[in-house]
């Protein structure tokens, strides 16, 4: 069994490598997209990333040349055109490794913004010890707004208690019984604090965070984004800040985050003006889609990407299939017993 890995870092090759038995990998660190998609010739199957480019025209290329299954190593599968892969590429993903990785990071952003840690970290590393400047808020007491109350917003939901914060939230699917105050999003946006964004991105979702939701917003709103950056209007959210709208941004992930995050851009000219202003405004943290990078996350995505590999060549079906049959992508698996087509 040969299977080509795409957008593939060292850790990528140290967590997989435990798990390969008597499988083949081959690690490229390209991203999967029309112009690389020739390096998956020879290999039964292909992994990929976030930011891979798994379009309509790519699945054909890859079914011609007989790959036969597509393994996300995370959990979201915006960047793949599930619906063309039916019929002919069984797509699998890792649905879980670690929503306490993704949920954390989310607090992590949080706190660093809103007590300015980012700023008091570099002040005394050159020996100021100046407290100007560095006036935070409590989080006791706060209003957060959850929007996506699966498996990583509930875990930031118990995260935001602990600290006690009041906490809305707003599903499309508000699941009965989770003891969870659910509002609509209007509502939501009236009354938070802070608005943290834990829903997948779709064409529903996408720029859920636009002009017209800062404009409902509390005068000094926190949003924080660790889902995808599409659910934020980007430039929606900088006129915010300038406008004082937004007191901060936090943000792990970025609409045109593919060419630019996980890679090394230090000495040279970013070329997204919208990004750079961003990172220029000192209310606006940025990291790099890092969220899951935790050591148990990285175990549990090797660990559940080769055995649905495993599953799906032992047995012909793989539970974590994202099968396109009646539409229902991520739940249908609970109505068939074997592969969707
Ligand atoms: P999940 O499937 O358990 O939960 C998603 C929730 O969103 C569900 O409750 C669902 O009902 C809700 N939802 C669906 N459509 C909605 C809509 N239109 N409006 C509001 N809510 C809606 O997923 P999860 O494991 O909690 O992950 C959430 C998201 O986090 C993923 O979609 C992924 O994009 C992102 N993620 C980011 C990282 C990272 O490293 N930054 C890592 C993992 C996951």
């Amino acid at each position: 069994m040969k299977i080509a890995f795409f957008d593939t870092k060292p850790y990528d090759r140290s967590s997989f490598e435990k798990f390969a038995g008597d499988m083949e990998f081959t690690f490229y660190e390209t991203r999967l997209d029309g112009r690389t998609v020739g390096l998956a010739q020879g290999h039964d199957g292909v992994c990929v990333f976030v930011n891979d480019e798994v379009t309509a025209a790519v699945i054909d290329r890859l079914y011609e040349m007989g790959i036969r299954f597509i393994a996300l190593r995370c959990a979201g599968y915006n960047n793949v055109d599930v619906e063309h892969a039916f019929g002919k590429i069984h797509v699998f993903r890792v649905p879980a490794y670690s929503p306490y990785a993704v949920a954390e990071h989310a607090m992590a952003l949080l706190l660093t913004s809103i007590r300015r840690i980012h700023k008091a970290y570099i002040r005394t590393r050159d020996f100021n010890f100046s407290l100007n400047g560095l006036t935070g808020f409590d989080l006791h007491g706060k209003t957060v707004g959850v929007v996506g109350t699966g498996k990583i917003g509930r875990i930031f939901i118990d995260i935001c208690r602990g600290f006690g914060m009041e906490v809305v939230a707003y599903d499309k699917f508000p699941s009965a019984d989770s003891g969870i105050s659910y509002v609509e999003l209007d509502e939501l946006f009236r009354r938070s604090d802070i608005i943290s964004l834990h829903c997948p991105l779709t064409n529903e979702t996408n720029h859920l965070i636009s002009a017209e939701a800062i404009e409902k917003m509390k005068k000094g709103v926190v949003i924080v984004n660790t889902s995808r950056g599409g659910l934020i209007d980007a430039e929606a959210l900088l006129a915010g800040i300038k406008e004082r709208k937004v007191g901060a941004a936090c943000l792990d992930v970025y609409e045109e985050e593919s060419d630019i995050f996980f890679r090394d851009f230090s000495g040279h000219i970013v070329e997204d003006d919208t990004l750079a202003r961003l990172i220029s405004m000192p209310n606006v943290i940025v990291t790099s889609h890092q969220a899951f990078l935790t050591e148990e996350a990285l175990e549990n995505i090797a660990e559940t990407t080769v055995s649905n590999i495993l599953s799906f060549t032992e047995t012909g079906a793989c539970d974590n299939e994202l099968c396109y049959r009646c539409g229902n992508i991520e739940d249908c698996k609970k109505k068939r017993k074997e592969k969707c087509f």
